[in-house]
């Protein structure tokens, strides 16, 4: 007992004194002066591992961008867990897709990414996921479209969905071309949801509140009487909408 004690005072000893564990402990962009983009890189690292905790992605599922200026965007990597990036992961392209550093490879859905800030000079950031209520409407060929809350029609609108195609390709960046323009987030059918904003917090909420959305949905229909807003009520909601469009994005 004598001897744990002892011992465990000895290894404190050596925290403290920063000669066991110091060494090893690596803090993002140890070794270089800071960056312009380094903060960019965290809020990457962040809002990925949001999307991992909230269970909108699963393993290597998922991407998130950054527009960092007129031609040059920073994006996850490909195949890494969105909940265990690293800053040094993330990659910056041009805007034809092509590498301009990092040591990782672009996400295969770069094209989608490059497709909305080509339509949308609005927009800053794209975060695409597989967030099981919102995918399992775009798996069945459900868009979220139907006036359920109040909320959601003021700060979301509606949701449509995309029609199928192939991840990674070009026909999935022209499914998703009509919705664009009017839309901020869109099903993607049989696959899952991408949202975008001026910035990635914007983003990203968007992806919660499309899932959060999903689940009222789905629980209004199992109660077999989703009522909808109706056409009064709906205009005035779009005035306030109108209202609150000039104080927000
Ligand atoms: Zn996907």
């Amino acid at each position: 007992m004598l001897r744990e004690g002892a011992s465990a005072m000895s290894y404190i000893k050596k925290i403290l004194e920063g000669a066991t564990l110091l060494p090893f402990v690596k803090l993002p962009f140890a070794g270089r002066p800071p960056a312009p983009d380094d903060q960019v890189r965290l809020d990457l690292v962040e809002f990925g591992r949001m999307l991992h905790t909230q269970g909108f992605v699963a393993a290597t599922d998922g991407n998130l961008s950054v527009r960092l200026d007129h031609d040059r965007v920073m994006v996850t990597p490909t195949a890494v867990s969105k909940g265990m990036m690293r800053p040094e992961d993330m990659v910056i392209v041009d805007m034809d897709g092509n590498r301009v550093s990092g040591c990782c490879s672009p996400t295969s859905e770069i094209a989608m990414h490059l497709t909305i800030y080509s339509m949308r000079p609005d927009v800053s950031a794209v975060v695409h996921a597989h967030p099981c209520t919102a995918t399992a409407f775009a798996s069945a060929g459900l868009a979220l479209d139907q006036p359920l809350c109040s909320e959601v029609v003021v700060t979301l609108g509606e949701v449509p969905l995309a029609p199928y195609a192939t991840t990674g390709t070009v026909e999935l960046s022209d499914s998703l071309r009509p919705f664009i323009p009017e839309h901020n987030a869109i099903l993607m059918a049989n696959h899952g949801v991408v949202t975008y904003g001026h910035d990635l917090r914007k983003a990203y909420l968007r992806m919660e509140a499309v899932e959060h959305f999903a689940k009222i949905v789905l629980a209004a229909r199992q109660l077999g009487c989703a009522r909808s807003l109706d056409d009064d009520q709906l205009e005035k909601l779009f005035e306030a909408r109108s209202r609150y469009a000039g104080n927000a994005h």
